[in-house]
């Protein structure tokens, strides 16, 4: 067999290999979009614009208060090693501390004149997207990024801490803005779960502009009653959005053609 073959027949396997997947990929992610129509191509690129401009001004100033806060011996870490336990109390006061110094300063900013001057270009998107996260005033991204160097100088906590910091801050603002629910039904029905937030929380606060401001956690909201009354309700009809979508890629030898898609 010529080179020309195989690589023909890998060809062959790899395009229907991708067309599976990809079927299964796109119903699996198109069942489980929040608001199924939302997406505008012009908000996105406007967002595009906002975030690159954002990153290089917030990243400077807040960048340069870091060395400046380390260079003055405010910021320091603890060297010594230290158990799981002691990294994770010191992870849980991080996390619960930014909740709370995010929930409050979120709601002032919903007061005008703070509104039009700082939070409302985050809320150009009313169906966000992953880029959404960064489409900030970059006065607002310095006062929530700010929260990092703040609690650094603050408490000296362990550096494997600020290893877990890090990331968490960025995963946690893609996840509230992926539009994509992926949590099970029964989240916001367990008192175990339904403290942590989940994307449709935060995606109804971009909808309806009012209610749901926490960023981790749901505490904060549900202490104050500013929960979206009609939040809970609003995740049931999207998960029995997600049980009636039509199963996409190969059934189980059926032999029936795949049903057209009405996941909308
Ligand atoms: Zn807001
Ligand atoms: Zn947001």
């Amino acid at each position: 067999m010529t080179t020309g073959d195989h690589l023909l027949r890998l060809w062959l396997i790899l395009f229907v290999a991708t067309g599976i997947l990809s079927g299964i990929v796109t119903g699996y992610f198109k069942a489980r979009k929040i608001q199924p129509r939302g997406f505008k191509w012009k908000t996105f690129r406007n967002e595009a614009l906002v975030a690159v401009v954002t990153l290089a001004i917030s990243g400077k100033i807040l960048g340069g208060l870091t060395a400046w806060l380390k260079a003055q011996g405010w910021v320091a870490f603890q060297n010594a090693p230290a158990g799981w336990w002691m990294i994770a109390l010191e992870y849980g006061l991080y996390f619960l501390l930014f909740d709370t110094y995010f929930y409050w300063l979120h709601r002032w900013m919903h007061k005008e004149p703070f509104y039009s001057w700082i939070h409302k270009l985050h809320h150009k998107s009313t169906s966000p997207n992953l880029l959404t996260t960064l489409s900030v005033n970059p006065l607002e991204s310095i006062i929530n990024g700010g929260f990092v160097p703040l609690f650094l100088t603050i408490f000296t906590v362990h550096d494997a801490t600020l290893m877990l910091i890090l990331p968490t801050n960025i995963f946690m603002g893609l996840y509230v803005h992926s539009g994509y629910e992926f949590m099970p039904r029964w989240w916001n029905r367990s008192w175990a779960t339904k403290w942590f937030i989940t994307a449709t929380f935060h995606d109804q606060h971009h909808r309806y502009f009012n209610g749901n401001y926490g960023g981790y956690t749901t505490i904060w909201d549900r202490i104050c009653g500013t929960i979206r009354p009609k939040f809970e309700a609003d995740f049931e009809k999207l998960k029995d959005r997600v049980a009636a979508a039509p199963r996409t890629g190969p059934q189980p030898s059926s032999g029936i053609p795949m049903a057209p898609d009405l996941a909308e």
